[in-house]
């Protein structure tokens, strides 16, 4: 194998772990692609074209106004509370609104995130994007975080020690964006704010109670792109989410 093939393999793998996390799919037709045709490699999802990220470097954190929220970024941006900032690119704080009612919350910044400072910007992310639309909302509308600030390398799990680091910087960023509605997206974001090891399965499609807040669980949307028959059950999940929200908001507390 030449070195230029070995590197278009080693990117290929680094954007699939990146997206599928590190469990390998095998597709026999898919390898046999990337075997025939490594010189023009791309990894395109069916149905759902890699749009690359516009935003650079420059851009990214920004502090968005004078909400106390983004006082709070600039506050904690440089934080070294878990090794892992000696390996992250960026501190990935949360991006929208400050004053969203519904609150988004995943697992840990991947490549993509790591690179611009911006949760949910890669392929996860623009499915996270096109949920959203299916019930009119932009992600301007809502605020969307993650459990850590910080990628873990390789994509791994996050550890309990860098969990217990970073998480209380998530309870500051609820007590001070006090939406009315969180979402956990996915396995490792719902069995740790609920302190649970109960599946997806058997969290999705009820309303919890987290900080005070209620909270619904579904599938994170890198699960979705692994498994595209989780898909439509996800679109119900997003229809119960803007369901239980119209319903707060015709019956206020
Ligand atoms: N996956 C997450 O859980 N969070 C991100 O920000 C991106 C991918």
């Amino acid at each position: 194998m030449t070195e230029n093939e070995f590197e278009k393999i080693a990117n290929f793998l680094k954007e699939y772990i990146d997206v599928y996390g590190e469990d390998i799919f095998v597709d026999r037709d898919r390898i046999s692609k990337l075997i025939t045709e490594i010189p023009d490699l791309e990894v395109v999802e069916k149905g759902m074209p890699a749009k690359p990220s516009k935003l650079t470097e420059k851009e990214t954190p920004v502090r968005k106004s004078d909400a106390p929220l983004w006082a709070f970024m600039e506050e904690i941006k440089d934080c070294k509370n878990c090794p892992l900032w000696s390996t992250r690119t960026k501190f990935v704080f949360g991006d929208g609104n400050e004053n969203a009612d519904i609150m988004f919350i995943g697992e840990a910044p991947g490549a993509e995130e790591d690179r611009t400072g911006i949760p949910f910007v890669g392929r996860a992310g623009q499915l996270l994007n096109k949920l959203l639309a299916r019930i009119n909302l932009k992600r301007e509308d809502v605020f969307i975080a993650n459990i850590l600030k910080s990628r873990p390398p390789n994509n791994r799990d996050p550890l309990p020690e860098e969990i217990a680091a970073c998480i209380p910087y998530l309870y500051k960023q609820i007590e001070l964006i006090q939406p009315k509605i969180i979402v956990a997206l996915g396995r490792v974001a719902a069995q740790n704010l609920l302190n649970t090891t109960d599946t997806l399965k058997q969290m999705r499609g009820r309303i919890w109670q987290y900080r005070g807040v209620d909270m619904i669980v579904t599938y994170h949307t890198a699960a979705i792109l692994r498994n595209g028959n989780l898909l439509n059950a996800a679109i119900e999940d997003f229809k119960f989410i803007m369901e239980t929200y119209q319903n707060k908001l015709n019956k206020p507390e």
